[in-house]
């Protein structure tokens, strides 16, 4: 019912920073390999995303607007990922509960899209549409019936900084994902998606940057570690730019951090910071994901190891570097 949804949209939806992550999410969930993101003022006004992938079919587009009529959950093995992993079918509609959303999506198999148009929750109308395969998303004045919420909203240059740092964040994660950001029709961010972290790197922090840095490939019988790192004279911000990723998902860790730090050791130069993007790829046992509510934190079951291991693996990259 609609009051259950705008009540639900407050845990999922916080700002246009997080409509960006559920709906660059579910493209990705639908395989597909190019995302548009575009923003308009921060994304208080519009938010348009545009996938290539698999598209949604002409019956299932209402139900995905549905609470918890998702597909995805079909059993307790289901609900238990659900639990875990924050898998919900509640994005779309909680999003759509405050918020006017416009949806036209085509698969390969239909020769038709459909389109659908729901404001506060409330179907206004829908139909058969051209359309390109893939699924394209509007979302304008969100929480236009949630004054309270809408109270909370920052700046749009923060508000715009948190999409930023999340497609920037994402771009890393993906190489293999060719996106384009858009604010206020300037393009901020565009990716190759030929699959090198490389060219992902440079395109979020620039061609300078990447030319100082070394790659990272380490591994021993528990963890796996790749990417990049450096400590360019060119540093955007002037401060350090460590992204790591565990299992492919974005982390935040200090300790991550500190361990690159005590790798480069004397070798820093004064007012040098180290940039880097790294992946460590361990067994999921050894890693618990559920510590912090917002699940930007982790913890490991061997956290000695693993600290050691980054260290090692940003010292031996080192080694290799030819000055
Ligand atoms: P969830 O992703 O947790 O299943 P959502 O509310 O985010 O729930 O999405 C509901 C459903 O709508 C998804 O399960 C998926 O079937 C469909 N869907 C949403 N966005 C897309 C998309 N970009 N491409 C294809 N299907 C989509
Ligand atoms: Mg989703």
């Amino acid at each position: 019912d609609l009051l259950a949804n705008k009540i639900a949209a407050g845990e999922v939806v916080e700002r246009p920073a997080s409509v960006v992550k559920e709906l660059v999410e579910n493209a990705l969930d639908a395989g597909a390999t190019e995302i548009d993101i575009e923003l308009q003022q921060g994304g208080l006004e519009l938010i348009r995303i545009s996938d290539n992938g698999s598209g949604i079919e002409p019956n299932d587009v209402p139900t995905a607007f549905e609470r918890h009529a998702t597909s995805k959950i079909r059993d307790d093995k289901d609900l238990f990922r659900i639990a875990t992993l924050g898998f919900r079918g509640e994005a779309l509609p909680s999003i759509s509960a405050v918020s006017r959303v416009e949806i036209k999506t085509r698969t390969e198999d239909s020769a038709a899209g459909t389109f659908l148009r729901i404001e506060g929750g409330k179907v206004l109308d829908t139909g058969v549409t051209a359309a390109k395969k893939g699924t394209e998303l509007i979302v304008r004045d969100l929480f236009f019936n949630t004054p309270a919420r809408l109270k909370y909203l920052k700046s749009i240059q923060t508000e715009l900084g948190h999409t930023t740092d999340y497609i920037e964040r994402m771009a890393l994660a993906r190489p293999d994902v060719a996106f384009r950001f858009f604010h206020n029709d300037r393009m901020l961010v565009q990716t190759s998606g030929d699959g090198k972290l490389l060219h992902a790197v440079a395109a979020v922090y620039g061609r300078e940057i990447v030319k100082q840095m070394v790659a990272v490939e380490w591994q021993n019988y528990d963890y796996r570690i790749t990417g990049l790192t450096g400590y360019p004279e060119l540093n955007r911000a002037n401060r350090s730019h460590c992204t790591f990723f565990v299992n492919g998902r974005y982390i935040r860790s200090y300790q991550l951090f500190n361990a690159v730090q005590a790798a480069y050791h004397t070798r820093l130069p004064i007012n040098r910071y180290p940039v880097c993007v790294l992946h460590l790829e361990l067994d999921p046992s050894l890693v618990d994901v559920n510590v912090h509510p917002t699940k930007l934190e982790v913890r490991f079951s061997e956290e000695k190891d693993v600290f050691a291991s980054m260290q090692a693996a940003i010292q031996s990259a080192l080694q290799t570097e030819t000055f």
